[in-house]
């Protein structure tokens, strides 16, 4: 099975990709993971496009991707979050599938009102250790500002910053919400309401998976 995630900053894809690949047994590839990994470790070209909200160009960004796609354990499918982004990177995935004699099963198109994922931007606070994601409104942490899972103290995303929130949801209007009507066309589109809990729209994906993929 290999499923896009697609959807506006925030709206929970990171979490709902988690979701699927614990009950497939599908990796996952988020470039946003990547990318934050890769400045970790000391890749500084890549802060003047991450932590400004602003999208990394899509030669570096497919050449990731494609790394990444054949890799052995993406043989029996994998979930893209965060890619494509572009109507370019979109062209770019069909043709290394095409080249892995692999195709899309579907994209789901997690929908919610630009201020409901801006709030959630802005509540939202990672783990800085082992990258668990909380919510200050829907997720808390049992202690304040520590971790549930490992005890390490919660850190806000550069880019959650409220300036930044809203830079990259320009972003996502201008470049990439032209990729709705371009995966429509292909009939690839289900739309998914991203409102509910994490745990309600999981349901509502787990049926969709099961009557569209045998
Ligand atoms: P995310 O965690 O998916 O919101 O990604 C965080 C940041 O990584 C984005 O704001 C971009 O700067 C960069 N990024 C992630 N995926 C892509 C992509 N497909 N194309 C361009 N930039 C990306």
């Amino acid at each position: 099975m290999q499923l896009i995630i697609f959807g506006p900053p925030g709206v929970g894809k990171g979490t709902l990709s988690d979701m699927i690949t614990n009950k497939f047994k599908i990796p996952h590839v988020s470039t946003g993971d990547i990318f934050r990994n890769e400045i970790k470790g000391g890749n500084s070209e890549l802060i003047q496009y991450v932590e400004k909200g602003l999208l990394v160009p899509d030669l570096v960004v497919n050449k990731v991707v494609e790394k990444a796609l054949k890799q052995e354990n993406f043989i029996n499918g994998f979930i893209l979050d965060g890619y494509p982004r572009t109507i370019d990177q979109a062209e770019f995935l069909e043709n290394v599938l095409w080249k892995i004699k692999k195709k899309i099963d579907f994209v789901l198109n997690l929908t919610a009102p630009e201020e409901a994922v801006i709030g959630r931007l802005t509540a939202r606070r990672n783990c800085g250790k082992c990258h668990a994601v909380y919510n200050l409104i829907t997720m808390k942490p049992k202690k304040k500002d520590i971790c549930d899972k490992c005890g390490n103290p919660l850190i806000q995303r550069k880019d959650d910053e409220p300036e930044t929130v809203r830079k990259r949801i320009e972003v996502y209007f201008q470049e990439t919400s032209p990729l709705i009507d371009y995966y429509k066309k292909k009939k690839l589109l289900v739309d998914i309401d991203a409102l509910p809990r994490p745990k309600g729209i999981f349901n509502s994906v787990v049926k969709i998976i099961e009557r569209e993929i045998p």
